[in-house]
């Protein structure tokens, strides 16, 4: 069978900001750098980031710095995060922020020149380093521009361009390849020939997104199908947290066929407000007792902190996603929904016109296109939406490591980070500082290598056979079996989650694996979107198994984990983290709990005892306490 080859050190699958910034790292580090994406160059889910980057640069507000942005970050993970990864990911954000400037990134500025700064839900200051409401694209713009660069040198120094970095677009990989237990390479196709494709080498960054695609209604587009944490797992990493999904609150409820489609959170970090069908401010009826002295009591006072932070707390509009999320699903069950299920997100009466049209370009052509709702006059109708999964791929923090040598994994596929829920804003500093500590990874490990681990014939030929099957069999529609995955997902494993509804749910996903073996695609493989489905369905059910099996374990509620039978958060199964691995045979995913790390001494004294008693086992508070001494 007719195979194309191609040799590399290391091979980053995704191109969005973490892939691009591991690739720049890893070609900085003199390494030959392939650059794989499913979809076009440029278009990833970076691309569709409108709030900003978060990093604690105190342009805005001079008492921010990385110690109150580690604090925020472990408070909005509900104290489940990586510690470590979240004192990186404070520490070095302002400086990938920079380095993006220096990169020719062209950031709003305050009026005294400095990178503007806006609010964002669970920011004590305003942090978000933005581009009005399209960041993403300036920083996707900033990071392909770098890669350019490179090129451009590349060709200077050797007469080739794509010497050192080259990109391979519209390429789908399904298949990592090992020698004994190390990665060996990828394999996959190309999605316009359905022509097969291998790349030799011997590590591999995993920085393909995230998951969205396993529900009905959510932000993410067609993409974002689990693949790297799936092909983690089929290779023999493990994946953590992966229970907790964050639904972002403000998604398009109307009409059904932009359902899902995000609201930026700017929105309310600019002054809009949320109003049920009574035309109440209602999330001042939903401030969690841990959050009670940092959210306003009143809406003066909520109103007046946009112009006066100092003296004055936020509204509660700006609490952390889950928080809001599961309020607007209380109001719209309790009745007090919009006509389309939804609740108002009104920032009409809040700014004026051309204040609104500067500060929210996109969201004010986004409703005035795809609902005919001019946000300037009217309030827009917004519901919960599948937005972003906290768990992924358990690396190694400080250089993005997975459990498998050779594999590495950066950005959203990866995970301990944010705990049980993110915050605004970090994805993208995410990105960026996790993205450049894989490439770094990466390069050292291929470094270290005595001898350069080979691809077997006998494995090229068994993902061969796994990537043709589909196109064999005259099976099952596989839109089928995805709708009915879907389904599954958004009714039982969804905002909120009861035991009997999570077990049927994963009764019902082993019946569409079953199916999903013999799901056929019609036609040939030139652009068959039925075959790229019927190959994509593979990793949406382990991803799915792994969410469901994990949140049937995880008796208590907490971030982006709600369980309608344990309300509660509890401070026990705050210690433990859920991994998620491949069973011996193959055939399902096991879940075992892990113990969770202490946090180092010098970062868990940042903290207060009142706060981190809310949080944290009597025997951690007497460490604490002893340690306080
Ligand atoms: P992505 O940018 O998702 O890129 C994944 C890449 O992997 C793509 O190139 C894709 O083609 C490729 N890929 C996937 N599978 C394969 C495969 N099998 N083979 C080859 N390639 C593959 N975060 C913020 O911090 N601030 C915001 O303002 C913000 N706004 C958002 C708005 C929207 C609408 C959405 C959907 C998300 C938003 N987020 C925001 C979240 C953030 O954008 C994402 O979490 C982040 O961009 C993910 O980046 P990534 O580099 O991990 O992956």
């Amino acid at each position: 069978m007719e195979i194309e080859r191609h040799e590399y050190d290391v091979v980053v699958i995704g191109a969005g900001g973490a892939g691009l910034r591991a690739a720049i790292e890893a070609r900085q580090q003199g390494k030959r750098t392939a650059i794989v994406c499913k979809s076009l160059f440029g278009k990833a889910h970076t691309v569709m980031a409108e709030g900003g980057a978060a990093a604690a640069m105190g342009n805005v507000n001079s008492d921010d710095n990385w110690m109150v942005h580690f604090r925020d970050t472990m408070r909005g993970g509900k104290f489940l995060n990586n510690w470590r990864m979240a004192e990186l990911h404070a520490k070095e954000a302002p400086d990938r922020v920079w380095e993006l400037e220096a990169w020719g990134a062209l950031f709003d500025r305050t009026k005294d020149g400095k990178i503007s700064q806006r609010n964002f839900g669970g920011h004590e200051y305003p942090r978000l380093a933005h581009v009005g409401d399209r960041t993403g694209l300036e920083l996707i713009r900033t990071l392909q521009q770098r890669v350019v660069a490179l090129q451009q040198e590349d060709e200077k120094l050797h007469g080739d361009a794509e010497a050192y970095i080259k990109v391979f677009q519209e390429c789908t990989v399904t298949r990592l390849l090992k020698d004994g237990d190390a990665i060996s390479g990828a394999f996959g196709y190309w999605r316009e020939n359905g022509k097969l494709i291998l790349f030799d080498a011997p590590a591999i960054v995993l920085a393909t997104g995230g998951i969205g695609k396993s529900y009905v209604v959510t932000s993410n587009s067609w993409e974002y199908t689990g693949d790297g944490h799936a092909l983690a797992l089929l290779a023999g990493a493990n994946l953590i947290n992966m229970e907790f999904i964050q639904f972002h609150p403000t998604g398009m409820v109307w009409p059904p066929s932009v359902r899902g489609i995000l609201v930026t959170e700017s929105v309310r970090g600019d002054g809009g407000v949320l109003r049920n069908s009574e035309g109440k401010r209602f999330m001042f009826d939903y401030i969690p007792d841990v959050f009670k002295d940092k959210y306003a009591t009143s809406e003066e006072e909520g109103d007046r902190w946009y112009t006066d932070q100092a003296n004055n707390r936020r509204p509660p509009e700006l609490l952390p996603r889950d928080e809001v999320a599961r309020a607007i699903n209380s109001e719209v069950k309790a009745g007090r929904g919009s006509p389309q299920g939804g609740v108002y997100l009104d920032v009409s009466t809040r700014l004026p016109a051309a204040e609104i049209i500067k500060r929210l370009p996109s969201m004010h052509h986004q409703f005035k296109e795809l609902a005919d709702v001019d946000i300037t006059k009217e309030a827009m109708q917004v519901g919960p939406t599948c937005h972003y999964i906290m768990g992924g791929v358990e690396v190694d923090a400080d250089t993005g490591a997975a459990a498998v040598p050779g594999l590495f994994a950066a950005g959203e596929v990866s995970g301990g980070m944010h705990g049980s829920n993110r915050l605004g804003g970090n994805s993208l500093s995410d990105l960026l500082v996790f993205g450049r500590r894989a490439g770094m990874g990466a390069a050292s490990y291929v470094d270290g290598l005595a001898a350069r681990p080979k691809v077997s014939e006998e494995s090229v030929a068994k993902a061969s056979m796994e990537a043709l099957a589909p196109l064999e069999r005259s099976g099952e529609n596989p839109y089928e079996v995805h709708h009915e995955l879907q389904r599954t997902m958004n009714e039982l494993v969804g905002i909120i989650r009861k035991s009997e509804e999570v077990s049927e749910a994963l009764e019902a996903v082993e019946k569409l694996k079953e199916r999903a073996q013999n799901v056929g695609a019609a036609g040939s493989r030139i652009y068959n979107p039925g075959w790229h489905l019927a190959l994509d369905l593979r990793n949406m059910l382990l991803v799915s198994e792994c969410v469901a099996k994990a949140a049937l374990l995880r008796e208590e509620s907490r971030g982006g984990h709600t369980r309608d039978d344990f309300p509660a958060m509890s401070a026990e199964w705050r210690t433990k983290i859920l991994r998620c691995a491949l069973t011996p045979d193959g055939s399902g995913i096991a879940v075992e709990e892990q113990v969770q790390t202490a946090m180092r001494d010098d970062l868990i004294t940042l903290f207060d005892r009142d706060e981190l008693k809310k949080y944290i086992t009597e025997e951690e508070l007497a460490a604490f306490d002893a340690l306080a001494k």
